[in-house]
């Protein structure tokens, strides 16, 4: 892993994704490298997909993660969700409000475009923001697409890249088409990246319209 990350520090970690499969995509093989992480992934849509639900749950024990699903809308038309209620549904499927790591979508998403990806972003930032959610660090997925011109790949301002080994890369593969059922020609599989790559933030977090206040608390 390039960046000299301290990952030893990293004990409790918590994924927040609309769907379940963004979590093996853009982070599967980081997950695979760290059996020694406590992980619990919330996945905010397709909990009443009699189909996508018990794949997600039998991929999380293939990570060795607890799993908690919500059933956040995700019709085709992608309706936007109300800010308040995505926060108040990743509240609700996360265990606790601490954790060492968040990770989750980029702001702006990973392809072009998935309006679910960006409210789930926003959602870890507000909450974040608020004190509602405390992390000692927020790693958001780092990809682009070219605006739809190719298959997502790491960013190259990404300030974490993490290249997986063959075999982390082929169980991460074997997740999206064994477990996840996707055909080794759909997007899914071939979306899936060799190469992770993650934004590393704060703390603090901030907003750009939230001015930065010294804190007057010893
Ligand atoms: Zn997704």
């Amino acid at each position: 892993m390039k960046g000299h990350e301290p990952t030893h520090a990293i004990r409790t970690v918590a994924v927040v994704v609309a769907h379940p499969d963004d979590e093996i995509l853009w982070a599967g093989g980081l997950l695979l490298l760290h059996p020694e992480w406590s992980v619990v992934v919330a996945a905010l849509c397709r909990g009443g997909d009699a189909d996508r639900a018990p794949r997600f749950h039998r991929a999380m024990a293939r990570l060795g993660a607890r799993g908690r699903i919500g059933d956040l809308d995700d019709g085709p038309e992608q309706t936007p969700q109300e800010p308040a209620r995505v926060e108040a549904l990743v509240q609700a499927l996360l265990p606790g409000r601490d954790f060492d790591l968040i990770l989750t979508h980029a702001p702006e998403g990973e392809y072009s475009r998935h309006l679910r990806h960006e409210e789930t972003s926003r959602a870890v930032t507000s909450l974040l923001v608020s004190g509602a959610l405390r992390c000692r660090a927020l790693w958001t997925f780092a990809y682009e697409d070219g605006g739809g011109a190719h298959l997502p790949r790491a960013r190259l301002e990404a300030s974490l890249f993490v290249p997986l080994p063959d075999p982390v890369w082929e169980e991460k593969s074997a997740i999206i088409t064994g477990i996840y059922g996707f055909r080794p020609t759909s997007w899914e599989a071939r979306a899936t990246p060799r190469e992770e790559a993650f934004q590393k933030h704060g703390p603090p977090f901030l907003t750009a319209s939230q001015p930065s206040v010294e804190s007057t608390q010893p």
